[in-house]
């Protein structure tokens, strides 16, 4: 008595049903996780070389799942995607950060705030209206918000997803490219992104003091980005030399370990106040 989907694609085996079975339960238990508000947002923060001030923040979402226990975007951030929950997710995590960036605005009131993108939420129609009203209902402006998305999400449907990102920035929201350099890359098509920022994936950055061709990498990556206009960020950094080295090579901003771990809002409030803002 296999399921329909699965006699259709002439796939079925027994292990395949508990798999799909078990991945579907993920998904309704996300679901119904985002609408009673179980999940929750950890906040990185994000420093400027030049001045060594912190600038803004990358929302990161974590779920405790009830049975489960902590589950990592990895793990459900892909399904997400496949199943186009991640649209549900990523307006919640809009109106999260914005009302979490606007407790933060009375003592920091230029802190940017940065969200997570996938390709999917370039098809939802709704998204740039739905990110207004919770900028208005919070008091934030659109330029405090960045919407990081990977070269490849906006590559998936090259004119959909250039409309769609064409639209957000016309709201006055910025674009960033994550994960720079961790794909292929088109260098024509980036040119075309109306991005404001680059951000250098971890995996150039992870060995940029011990190999030269890294550095040689990270360097010649930096200024071209800034060739084309954007500014440019490192992640993954994790100790003091590669910030000293990002810095001499003109990086504009730095995120990773060295400077904080995604942090739960309280914890991020108590780190904010001992820094040199
Ligand atoms: P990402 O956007 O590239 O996020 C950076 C990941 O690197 C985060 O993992 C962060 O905790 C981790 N990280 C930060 N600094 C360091 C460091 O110095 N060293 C190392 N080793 N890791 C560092 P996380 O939170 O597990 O998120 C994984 C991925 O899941 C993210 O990669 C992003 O693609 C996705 N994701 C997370 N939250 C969301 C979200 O709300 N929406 C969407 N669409 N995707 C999300
Ligand atoms: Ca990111
Ligand atoms: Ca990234
Ligand atoms: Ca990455």
């Amino acid at each position: 008595n296999a399921p329909r989907g699965v006699m259709a694609t002439g796939v079925y085996s027994p292990q395949h049903d508990i798999y799909s079975e078990s991945r579907l339960t993920l998904m309704s238990d996300l679901k119904e996780a985002l609408q009673r508000d179980q999940t929750c947002l950890h906040y990185q923060p994000k420093m400027c070389l030049r001045t060594g001030r912190v600038v803004g923040l990358e929302a990161l979402v974590r779920w405790h799942h009830p049975e489960r226990g902590w589950v990592f975007p990895s793990d459900f951030i892909p399904l997400a995607e496949e199943t186009g929950v991640i649209t549900q997710l990523t307006r919640w995590a809009v109106e999260r950060g914005l009302k979490d960036l606007a407790a933060l605005a009375g003592d920091y009131p230029d802190l940017e705030l940065s969200i997570n993108i996938s390709a999917r939420d370039l098809t939802d129609k709704g998204l740039v209206q739905s990110i207004q009203a919770a900028l208005s209902q919070h008091g934030i402006r659109p330029n405090q918000l960045t919407l990081e998305l990977t070269e490849t999400a906006a590559m998936e449907d090259p004119e959909t997803g250039f409309k769609a990102l064409q639209a957000l920035a016309e709201a006055g929201l910025q674009i960033s490219i994550d994960d720079f350099g961790s794909g292929y890359s088109s260098l024509s098509y980036l040119k075309q992104l109306p991005a404001s920022e680059i951000k250098l994936d971890r995996s150039l950055i992870i060995d940029i003091l011990e190999s030269d061709s890294s550095r040689v990498i990270v360097e010649t990556a930096v200024n071209m980005v800034h060739g084309l206009g954007y500014a440019v960020i490192a992640e993954g950094v994790e100790n003091e030399d590669a910030a000293q080295l990002l810095r001499e090579l003109n990086c504009d901003r730095l995120q990773g370990y060295w400077l904080s771990k995604p942090l739960p809002l309280a914890e991020l409030q108590d780190w904010l106040l001992v820094q040199n803002f």
